[in-house]
């Protein structure tokens, strides 16, 4: 199956979907039920936040939409391609080209200047890149005059802006992070919650973005609370203030279970 890079469609399409997406670990004494029937759908150029306290399956949902784990029942899609009918070539291939990554740690190859590792994986993958769309992200994180500075040489904000770029550099359908301001000051965590927004206004890039923090998730235009593996409630365009009077209503709520 050829995955080529995804041409974007119009904005509003669904580029993800789970639909009652269910995840247990275990089984016996040791059963977990991590997601219970989770159903979402994320729409191109939307910026999702997922928020819920530790244990209520927040990287979990990650990892089964984004193909990095399997599910045990329900569905996940992306791009209309339904996950659990890949064999696991063409989910790597599914990953690799429609898909796009920015963790806690910024992963980048020490020895390779910030442009080699923001087009890595596009070598990798035997693709030539868009020059055009290239300057354009460069542009986006502004990191113009740093392309030829090695890992080392940048600060941590500078890194997660490299792998932020490598992670838009395949036009991929759709970017999740995992906490990705998680290592940074509040500065620069705050220009990677920009640059992100940008990419979602500008480029119409479709982000899903674990957090526990309430200023990053005010950056996204929805939030989606998970406890206990269910999504409980939902808030379109988050102010931290809110996001934060919501988080205590649920830690509220988990202490008298
Ligand atoms: P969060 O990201 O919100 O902290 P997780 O998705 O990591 O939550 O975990 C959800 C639940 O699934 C927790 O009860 C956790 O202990 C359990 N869990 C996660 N990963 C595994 C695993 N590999 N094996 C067994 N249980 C797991």
């Amino acid at each position: 199956m050829s995955t080529p890079a995804a041409a974007p469609g119009p904005a509003g399409d669904v580029v993800a979907r789970a639909t009652r997406l269910s995840k247990v670990y275990g089984s016996g004494d040791t059963r977990v039920v991590a997601l219970d029937q989770v159903s979402a759908e994320f729409r191109r150029g939307e910026f999702t936040a997922i928020m819920g306290p530790s244990g209520s399956g927040k990287s979990t949902f990650l990892h089964c939409l984004a193909g990095l784990d399997s599910l045990t029942d329900g569905s996940a899609q992306i791009d209309g391609v339904e996950l659990g009918t890949l064999k696991d070539r063409q989910l790597t291939r599914l990953r690799r080209d429609r898909v796009g990554f920015i963790f806690q740690a910024f992963n980048l190859l020490p020895t390779l200047t910030a442009i080699e590792n923001i087009t890595l994986p596009l070598a990798i993958a035997g693709r030539k890149p868009d020059q055009a769309w290239l300057d354009r992200i460069v542009a986006t994180v502004g990191l113009a005059d740093r392309l030829g500075h090695r890992p080392a040489e940048l600060s941590g904000g500078q890194q997660q802006r490299v792998a932020s770029a490598r992670a838009l550099a395949s036009r991929p359908a759709i970017i999740f992070g995992d906490e990705p301001t998680g290592n940074l000051d509040s500065r620069a965590g705050a220009e990677i919650l920009s640059f992100l927004r940008d990419s979602v206004r500008d480029l119409e890039q479709t982000i899903v973005m674990v957090t526990h923090d309430p200023v990053a998730a005010s950056y996204a235009d929805r939030v989606l609370f998970l406890a206990d593996g269910r999504i409980v409630d939902e808030l379109a365009q988050p102010t931290a203030d809110v996001v934060l009077d919501r988080m205590k209503r649920f830690d509220a709520r988990t202490r008298t279970n």
